[in-house]
C-alpha cells in the first residue's frame, strides 16, 4: 500500500510566496530573491511530506501564479497581444507575470488574461485563450526542472500535470467557427514531449488531473478522454499514469475512465462515497489499475474520521489487494490552510474545537497514521486508531455544537417561513404609499470607500492600540459623513456605508454562534491573494442584534429611508469552511434563521428597506446539472427563510454580482425579493434579457455603472444604459445604482460617479 498526495498549498506557512510576489511586482525585491523564495517553499513542501513517508509526493503542483497559467505557458498558448510584452520582458516569469495581471510599462499597456472560480471552489484560474489556428510549443520546462530540483534533494517525485482535456475546455475560443476540443491534435505532441523529457530525467509516476471528469461530458469529450490516455499509457509504457479526476464522482464517465488502461485512477471518496462498490462490483477495473482511494478531504478543514476510512480502504484491499490500493487525499490540499499547530490563540480557536481540526500538514499526518493503520489486522485496538476515535466522539457529542434551541426552533418551522403574507403585487402598492419614492429610484449597493484611514484605524482597534469609544466614534464620523455625502448627491435611498466591516462573510461569522476563526488559516484565492474563511462548527444562532446599532444611527441622521445591509446565508455557508457532520442545507437553514432575527429587529427598529446581499447563489450550484434542483431548493429556501417574516410594506432587497443568469431565472424569480440589483454595466445590460424574457415579475436595479476601475461614466453613457434597460422592462419595475459595492473605490470618483447617476436618474423620470 502506498501513501500519495495530490498537491500541497504552495503560498508558504506564512504566506512567503504572497509576500515576495508582492514585493517583486514593486521592485523592491529581484527576480533572483524571488526565484529563491520559490525554491525555498518547493524544498520545505517535500521535505515535510518525505518526513510524513508520503511515498507519492508531487512536484509541479507548485506556481508563482496559477497552475492553469503554468499549463500555457508550457505549452506555448500565450495570446498574441503579449508579444511586446515578450519581447520587452527580460525573462519568462515577467512575462507569464504579464499574461496574468495585465501590463503597463515602457510604452507596453496590455489587459490580464481573464479569471474565473476554479470548479466549485473560492480558488481561480486564469482562463485559457484559443484561436481557430492556435499553435502550440514547448516553452516552460518548469515541471521538468522542478522534478530535477527535487531530485537534487534526494525526493523522487511524481510531477502533476493539468491534464489536456480539462486544460481546453477550461480555456475560451476567441474566435468563431470552431471548438477548442478540436485544438487536442496539436496540442498532444507537446505533451507527448514533456513526457519524454521528464522519462528521459528520471520519472516514474506521472499524476495528470482532469477535474473535468466529475462534470456532465459530452460523448466527444469522453472520447478526447480516450484517445488522449490510451495514446499516452501506448506511447510510454516506462511511465507510470495516475489519472485523478475530483471535485465529485465520475458520474457517467466512470465507463470511459475504467476502460483506460492507466496505473492508477483516483477516486474522490469525500464527494463520492458509492463510488468505490461501484468500481469494485463492477468487475471493470483493469487488472493493472490500482486505485487512490481520496479518504482524506482535500475541500475541509475536519479530521479525519479513521474508522470510516479503514472500512473503505479495507474494502478496497480484500478486494484488489494491498499492492493495489494508494491511499490520499480526496484533491489537491491547496484548499486548505498549511499548519494547524501555527494556531496557538486560544480566544480565536478554543483548544477543544481545534482538536476536531486537520490542515494540510496534518492531513499528511493522517494519511501516514491511516497508512499504519491499515496494515495491522488489529487495528481498532492501537493508540493511533483509540486517539482518533475518541476525538470524534467527543466532537460528536460536544455542548459546543449542538444547541437545542437551534434545533427546536428549525423543527417548528412551517411552510408559511418561506414566503411574504402577500404577493409581490399587493407589497408594492403598500411600500409605494410607505417610502414614497420617485420612480427610478436611486442607490447604492452597500459599502462606501475603505479608505486607508478606515483600515489603518480598524486594525488599531484590533491590536488594542485604539480604545473601542475611539474606534466607535471614528465610525460614527465616516457615517455621519456617508450619510450627509448621500444627501447631498441626492439618493433617494442612503446606506450606512459599512465602514465597521471587514468582510461581508467574516463580519457576520465573528458575532453569531458557531462560528470560529483562525489567525493564519490562509488559502489562496487567486495569484497573491489569500482569504481566509470563518470556520462554521456548530449550531449557528444569533445571540445578540449585530448591525442594528448602524443602521440606526444612520437612519438618525437622515429623513430618507436608510437601507439595512446583511449578507445572505447561503452567502455565508458558500465562503465558509462547513461542518462536515450535518447537511449543507441544514447547516444553511440555521444561518438563514440567525439573519432573520436580525431582519427582524431591524424592521423592529423602524428600518424600512432591508437588502440580503447573496452573490455567491450561483457559484454554489453543483458541478452536475442532474443536482442543480436540491441545490437550488435549499438555497432559495434558505434566502426565503431569512427574509419572509417581515411586514408586507417592509422592501427587502438582494444583490448579486455578474453572473449568467439565464439557466437559473426561475430561481431567482422563487427568491421573490422586492428588488434585485445586479451588475449589469459591463455586459451593456445584455444581462438583462433574461429578466425580460422570462417575465421576471419583481423590480430591478440593473447596475449601470462598472465599479472596478476608478473611471467616471459619463451622464450619456448612463442614460443610454437606463434607455436599454427601459426598452425591456417597464419604467415602473427599474431602480437605479453602480454595478456592486463601493469599498475598492477612492471618494473622489465615488462622489462624481453618483452624483451624474443621480442627474442621469432625474432625466429619465422627466421623459416618461
Ligand atoms: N453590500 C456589499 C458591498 O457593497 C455587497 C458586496 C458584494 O456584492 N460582493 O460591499
Ligand atoms: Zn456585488
Amino acid at each position: 500500500m502506498k501513501t500519495s498526495n495530490l498537491g500541497y498549498p504552495r503560498i508558504g506557512a506564512h504566506r512567503e510566496l504572497k509576500r515576495a510576489c508582492e514585493k517583486y511586482w514593486s521592485n523592491k525585491i529581484s527576480l533572483e530573491d524571488l526565484v529563491e523564495v520559490g525554491k525555498s517553499i518547493r524544498a520545505e513542501n517535500w521535505k515535510l511530506q518525505k518526513e510524513r513517508g508520503i511515498d507519492l509526493v508531487p512536484s509541479n503542483d507548485f506556481s508563482f501564479y496559477d497552475q492553469v497559467l503554468d499549463t500555457t505557458l508550457m505549452v506555448g498558448a500565450i495570446p498574441d497581444r503579449y508579444k511586446n510584452a515578450k519581447k520587452s520582458s527580460k525573462n519568462i516569469l515577467d512575462l507569464y507575470f504579464a499574461m496574468a495581471r495585465g501590463l503597463q510599462k515602457d510604452g507596453v499597456d496590455v489587459i490580464a488574461m481573464e479569471m474565473t472560480k476554479w470548479f466549485d471552489t473560492n480558488y481561480h484560474y486564469i482562463v485559457p485563450e484559443f484561436t481557430k489556428d492556435q499553435e502550440f510549443e514547448l516553452v516552460s520546462q518548469k515541471i521538468v526542472k522542478e522534478f530535477q530540483e527535487a531530485k537534487h534533494l534526494g525526493i523522487h517525485t511524481k510531477p502533476v500535470l493539468l491534464g489536456p482535456v480539462t486544460y481546453l475546455l477550461l480555456g475560451k475560443e476567441k474566435e468563431e467557427d470552431f471548438h477548442r476540443l478540436d485544438l487536442l491534435p496539436k496540442l498532444i505532441p507537446v505533451y507527448h514531449s514533456i513526457l519524454k523529457m521528464l522519462a528521459d530525467a528520471g520519472a516514474t509516476w506521472i499524476q495528470f488531473d482532469e477535474p473535468m471528469l466529475s462534470t456532465d461530458l459530452s460523448e466527444k469529450e469522453k472520447e478526447a478522454i480516450g484517445k488522449v490516455y490510451n495514446g499516452i499509457t501506448e506511447a510510454f509504457s516506462n511511465l507510470k499514469i495516475l489519472l485523478a479526476g475530483y471535485f465529485g464522482d465520475y458520474g457517467n464517465n466512470l465507463d470511459t475512465v475504467l476502460n483506460l488502461p492507466v496505473c492508477a485512477l483516483h477516486l474522490d471518496l469525500k464527494r463520492g462515497q458509492g463510488q468505490l462498490d461501484q468500481v469494485l462490483e463492477s468487475g471493470k477495473l483493469k487488472e493493472n489499475t490500482s486505485l487512490s482511494l481520496g479518504v482524506i478531504d482535500g475541500r475541509n478543514v475536519w479530521k479525519n474520521d479513521f474508522e470510516s476510512s479503514l472500512r473503505l480502504i479495507q474494502k478496497a484491499k480484500e478486494k484488489l489487494g494491498e499492492e493495489r490500493i494508494i491511499i490520499s487525499p480526496s484533491c489537491s490540499l491547496l484548499h486548505v490552510p498549511n499548519d494547524l499547530n501555527l494556531e496557538q490563540n486560544e480566544g480565536l480557536l478554543s483548544t477543544e474545537v481545534k482538536d476536531w481540526m486537520a490542515f494540510a500538514k496534518q492531513k499528511l499526518e493522517e494519511l501516514q497514521s491511516l497508512k499504519i493503520l491499515a496494515s495491522n489486522l488489529d487495528y481498532k485496538s492501537q493508540q493511533l486508531f483509540l486517539d482518533n476515535a475518541a476525538s470524534m466522539e467527543k466532537r460528536r457529542s460536544s455542548k459546543l455544537i449542538h444547541k437545542p434551541k437551534v434545533k427546536q426552533r428549525m423543527e417548528q418551522l412551517e411552510e408559511r417561513d418561506y414566503s411574504r403574507d402577500s404577493s409581490f403585487d399587493q407589497r408594492k402598492v403598500l411600500q409605494e404609499e410607505h417610502l414614497k419614492l420617485p420612480l427610478f429610484p436611486t442607490t447604492t449597493i452597500g459599502s462606501f470607500p475603505q479608505t486607508q484611514e478606515v483600515r489603518r484605524n480598524r486594525s488599531m482597534f484590533k491590536k488594542g492600540a485604539l480604545e473601542e469609544q475611539a474606534y466607535v466614534n471614528f465610525l460614527m464620523e465616516k457615517t455621519t459623513d456617508a450619510i450627509g455625502l448621500q444627501e447631498e448627491i441626492g439618493l433617494d435611498v442612503p446606506v450606512h456605508g459599512e465602514f465597521e466591516r471587514n468582510d461581508m462573510v467574516e463580519y457576520f461569522g465573528e458575532q453569531l454562534e458557531g462560528f470560529t476563526f483562525t489567525q493564519n488559516g490562509w488559502v489562496q484565492s487567486y495569484g497573491s491573494r489569500c482569504v481566509k474563511p470563518p470556520i462554521v462548527y456548530g449550531d449557528v444562532s444569533r445571540p445578540v442584534p449585530m448591525t442594528v446599532f448602524w443602521t440606526s444611527f444612520a437612519q438618525s441622521l437622515t429623513d430618507k429611508p436608510v437601507k439595512g445591509m446583511l449578507t445572505g446565508p447561503v452567502t455565508i455557508l458558500q465562503w465558509s469552511f462547513v461542518r462536515d457532520d450535518q447537511a449543507r442545507s441544514v447547516t444553511c437553514e440555521q444561518i438563514a434563521l440567525a439573519i432573520l432575527d436580525e431582519v427582524l429587529d431591524l424592521e423592529k427598529e423602524g428600518i424600512n428597506i432591508i437588502q440580503v446581499d447573496e452573490p455567491a447563489i450561483r457559484e454554489g450550484l453543483p458541478l452536475r446539472k442532474k443536482d442543480w434542483e436540491k441545490y437550488l431548493n435549499w438555497a432559495i429556501g434558505a434566502f426565503k427563510l431569512s427574509t419572509s417574516g417581515v411586514k408586507d410594506s417592509t422592501q427587502i432587497h438582494t444583490h448579486m454580482c455578474y453572473s449568467e443568469f439565464n439557466d437559473i431565472i426561475q430561481s431567482i424569480a422563487d427568491m421573490d425579493a422586492d428588488v434585485i440589483t445586479i451588475e449589469c454595466s459591463r455586459s451593456q445590460m445584455e444581462l438583462l434579457d433574461a429578466f425580460s424574457e422570462f417575465d421576471y415579475p419583481n423590480d430591478i436595479g440593473p447596475g449601470v455603472y462598472d465599479i472596478h476601475s476608478p473611471r467616471v461614466p459619463s451622464k450619456e453613457e448612463i442614460i443610454k444604459l437606463l434607455q436599454k434597460a427601459e426598452h425591456v422592462l417597464p419604467a415602473s419595475k427599474l431602480w437605479v445604482n453602480p454595478d456592486c459595492g463601493l469599498k475598492t473605490r477612492g471618494w473622489e470618483e465615488t462622489i462624481s460617479a453618483l452624483k451624474i447617476m443621480v442627474s442621469a436618474a432625474q432625466q429619465m423620470r422627466e421623459t416618461v
